[in-house]
């Protein structure tokens, strides 16, 4: 495929995610300035997160360390946005705080204090989300709800970071209904932080298939891999 197709292809295909967001606000009276779109370009070859460059994209989510760093640094765009989104080891957390703008994978006080250790003083604060694993998820991360004022706690105070809200990936479903219930969790948990005091202004839910329930239920940031790039052809 020329560069020039696939730079058409991942246009169309943006301009496609963007309609969704706007009508999803549309639907739910929110103004579609509210909802952020985080590219999700894991498994994408460096050609199509240039191609979604082009396009306009400046905001891209990856969940594995050394596949991103190559990306960033081939990339060169200063003013591109790097989020990590993956599961976090301790040892790789000096990578992470020097290299990304956010991390939304935050579920043990460990990690958020290997992050702020490294990240350079001079550097503004990493932006940090919360991954709360909501009932019924299979999957082994995140805090439970129970425990996220705890950590909330712990990492709001952490030097280098600023805590700016919660982060969860419900268990895939394709009823609306159990998507928006995830979501709302999600957001009441955001409400309960907030009566304590935190000052949260992201929910980072909704991803390819679940955006519009996300955005229903209040997300300000939807990440969205394979509705922007197509299947991943490098890894899952
Ligand atoms: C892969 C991934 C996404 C994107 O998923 P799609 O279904 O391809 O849109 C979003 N969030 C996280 C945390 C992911 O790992």
């Amino acid at each position: 495929m020329s560069t020039a197709k696939t730079t058409s292809a991942h246009a169309d295909r943006l301009a496609q995610v963007r309609e969704r967001i706007a009508r999803a606000c549309r639907d739910s009276g929110r103004d579609p300035a509210g909802v952020r779109l985080l590219a999700v370009s894991k498994g994408q070859p460096l050609d199509a997160l240039r191609a979604l460059a082009v396009a306009g994209q400046r905001r891209f989510g990856e969940s594995y360390v050394q596949e991103a760093m190559t990306k960033i640094r081939a990339l060169d765009c200063p003013d591109c946005e790097w989020h990590f989104i993956g599961p976090l080891q301790s040892n790789k957390a000096a990578l992470v705080a020097e290299n990304f703008d956010w991390v939304h994978s935050i579920d043990r006080v460990r990690i958020a204090t290997a992050l702020s250790r490294h990240r350079a003083p001079d550097a503004p604060p990493l932006q940090v989300c919360l991954q709360v694993n909501i009932s019924g998820e299979t999957s082994k991360s995140g805090v439970d709800v129970a425990g996220l004022p705890a950590l909330a706690e712990q990492v709001a105070v952490l030097p280098g970071l600023r805590l700016r809200g919660l982060m969860a990936i419900p268990r895939p479903t394709d009823n609306s209904t159990a998507q928006r219930d995830a979501f709302r969790q999600l957001r009441v948990a955001c409400e309960e932080l907030r009566r304590r005091g935190h000052d949260l202004d992201t929910l980072s839910m909704g991803m390819s298939d679940d955006l519009e329930a996300a955005i229903a239920e209040g997300s300000t940031l939807v990440r969205v891999g394979t509705a922007l790039f197509g299947p991943r052809p490098l890894s899952g």
